[in-house]
């Protein structure tokens, strides 16, 4: 059991302790299904996360469920368990991982893989799907990453594909209703008919002598070819009161989901391409759910979130709204259009909401930024410069990513040369020189957007194009800072592997890697020898450009949004075209025209 000798030895101990505000404590005995929902990454970043108090929220709100939490202990409680002998434990109950019947894990990026291997371990539950009978718990996993399941597929019993509200209900329903079964095929085959359930274990795959894939089939009759991806078509009303952490975590304010999906397209980002349609929440609701965060949680600062919140409609209406209804609240909009009308916006909040501007311009040439279908002209950017130096702002955070397909050292250059634009505004607005802080990123293609046959650029490209930025901005009032090319490598790698990589992953966390998105932690040696060691080499995962007519180790995951539209959008980003908003434009025929809520269908 947990002692106070413990928690003395850790730090932040509240991380382990749970007891938080609204936690939800039910009977063990009195309750039917028991899950666990397990974030692989420390408490402050799994507790920012949003999807996890939705299925927490979810789960509880039935009277034959209960839901408790549970994070990757850091390495100083790592080492505490271990020594004692003390398997991991939920916050709510501190019962052991392996007394429930369900483990949810919520993979959000690849690098916490090992994580979840490493709390199975903890948990004294084999790593191995294979290796589990039915005395140990069904291990699920949800997120993003699972829109290419495969390369954990020998860990995960069952993947849930698509969004939670829509099929947890039916998932709890025939978990219930086949447990009697155990874990065994039976229970798997009940699940595997659940839409938006994939059960890998029930697939066979094959494979080329050069690597490719060659097939994915069912191994049983009953189960679907293609998985298709499950849509919430109408948003439900976010849930009403969160846990809330006792020391401070990531984000630590509420958050409000004001929209779910991105109808700009951009050609790199997998979350504009996954979550499409746009579905958005009525204002109604979100200033219910505001009061409901006031309330029930106490937060004086909101976060008002979307992967565009400058695209919902309405959006100056509700902010102006909340604003009056809660004068002392904070308000926060993270992602924000680049224009105009977002730093009018910005602006109008009360000054102790008015934050740093940060943009995303993504690439230095307008002919770059046409290519990943960032569709934005140089005057209209430094116009949003301008407007933002004019109303007072003093410095700018601009995102950007090198590597991106077409780009080329000319196109790096050119980032160095609107930055020295956007400074001379700022000088022209105020007489000082603004700070410009920029953040770049490395280009990693993803599984589902019109860039997933793309290869990722070698990591001495990288560093090339990373000099060119660290020369031509090594001056006063920059601050550049980029991500290590080593972790995009494999990051890129993970993404879009087959399933033989389960056997890399095992192979990296019985070499000791842990908490993979940490820095200080990631050891690419490691990983290069778990390549190694299991026969097979990253650069034909990360490095190949895929011929269109591969079969991808994803493409039996259906997200709505069709191959011939990610050809499409490949071929006009080669084309230097871009495509425009479905929502202000056409209809763009993604694949997705049938959903009841589809932007396109809506307008016809
Ligand atoms: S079907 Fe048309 S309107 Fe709907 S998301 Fe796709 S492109 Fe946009």
């Amino acid at each position: 059991m947990l002692s106070n000798d413990m928690l003395h030895q850790v730090n932040r101990p509240a991380r382990y302790t749970g007891g938080e505000w609204n936690a939800v404590r039910k009977s063990w005995d009195d309750t039917p299904v028991r899950v666990v929902l397990a974030y692989p990454d420390t408490y402050e970043i799994g507790m920012s996360n949003l999807a996890i108090p939705i299925l927490y929220e979810l789960l509880n709100r039935r009277s034959d469920v209960l839901a408790e939490r549970v994070y990757a202990p850091w390495t100083d409680m790592e080492a505490q368990l271990r020594q004692q002998k003390l398997p991991l434990f939920s916050l709510e109950s501190r019962r052991p991982l392996k007394d429930f019947d369900i483990i949810g894990f919520s993979l959000g990026y690849e690098l916490g893989y090992t994580n979840v291997l490493n709390m199975l371990d903890m948990a004294g539950i084999p790593l191995l799907a294979a290796e589990r009978d039915e005395s140990y718990p069904l291990v699920i996993a949800g997120g993003s990453c699972v829109l290419n399941p495969e390369p954990m597929s020998d860990f995960i019993d069952a993947f849930i594909i698509g969004d939670g509200e829509e099929v947890t209900g039916e998932f709890v329903d025939a978990y219930r209703e086949a447990k009697g079964d155990g874990k065994d095929r039976r229970l798997l085959r009940r699940l595997a008919a659940v839409p938006g359930l994939y059960v890998p274990s029930l697939y066979h795959a094959e494979y080329h002598t050069d690597g490719r894939l060659k097939s994915l089939t069912p191994s049983v009759s009953e189960v679907p070819m293609k998985v298709r991806r499950r849509l919430v078509e109408r948003l439900p009303p976010p849930p009403p009161r969160p846990v809330v952490p006792y020391i401070e975590v990531v984000h630590d304010r509420g958050a409000i989901e004001i929209q779910r999906g991105c109808s700009r397209g951009c050609r790199f980002c997998q979350a504009g391409m996954v979550y499409r349609p746009v579905r958005r929440r009525p204002p109604g609701q979100v200033i219910q759910a505001a009061g409901e965060l006031i309330s029930n949680c106490g937060y004086d600062e909101v976060s008002l979130l979307s992967l565009n919140s400058s695209d919902y409609e309405g959006i100056d209406e509700l902010v102006t709204h909340l604003t009056r209804q809660h004068p002392g609240l904070t308000l926060s909009l993270p992602s924000l259009r680049l224009d105009k009308s977002s730093v009018k916006l910005v602006g109008s909040l009360p000054t102790r909401s008015r934050t740093g501007l940060t943009f995303a311009p993504e690439a230095g040439s307008e002919r770059l930024r046409l290519a990943i279908n960032k569709e934005l002209g140089e005057d209209k950017l430094l116009e949003t410069a301008a407007t933002a130096f004019g109303r007072g702002w003093t410095s700018l955070k601009l995102y950007f990513m090198v590597g991106l397909p077409t780009e080329t050292d000319k196109d790096v250059s050119a980032i160095v040369d609107l930055v020295e634009k956007v400074r001379a505004e700022g000088k022209k607005a105020s007489g000082k020189k603004p700070i410009i802080r920029l953040s770049v990123s490395t280009f990693v293609p993803k599984p589902h957007t019109p860039f997933q046959w793309a290869a990722q650029e070698s990591e001495a490209t990288i560093k090339a194009r990373q000099e060119i930025l660290r020369e031509g901005l090594n001056r006063k009032g920059v601050r550049l800072s980029w991500q290590d090319p080593a972790t995009s490598w494999l990051e890129a790698a993970l993404s879009r592997g087959d399933r033989r990589l389960g056997k890399v992953i095992r192979r990296a966390w019985e070499l000791g890697s842990k908490f993979d998105a940490w820095s200080e932690h990631l050891k690419p040696d490691i990983w290069r020898q778990a390549f190694a060691d299991a026969g097979l080499e990253p650069g034909f995962y990360a490095y190949r450009e895929r011929p269109l007519d591969e079969l991808l180790p994803w493409s039996y995951i259906d997200t709505g949004v069709t191959e011939d539209f990610l050809k499409r959008e490949l071929r006009r980003a080669r084309e230097g075209k871009a495509t425009p908003d479905c929502r202000t434009d056409a209809c763009n025929a993604c694949g997705l025209e049938t959903t009841d809520t589809c932007l396109g269908k809506l307008k016809n």
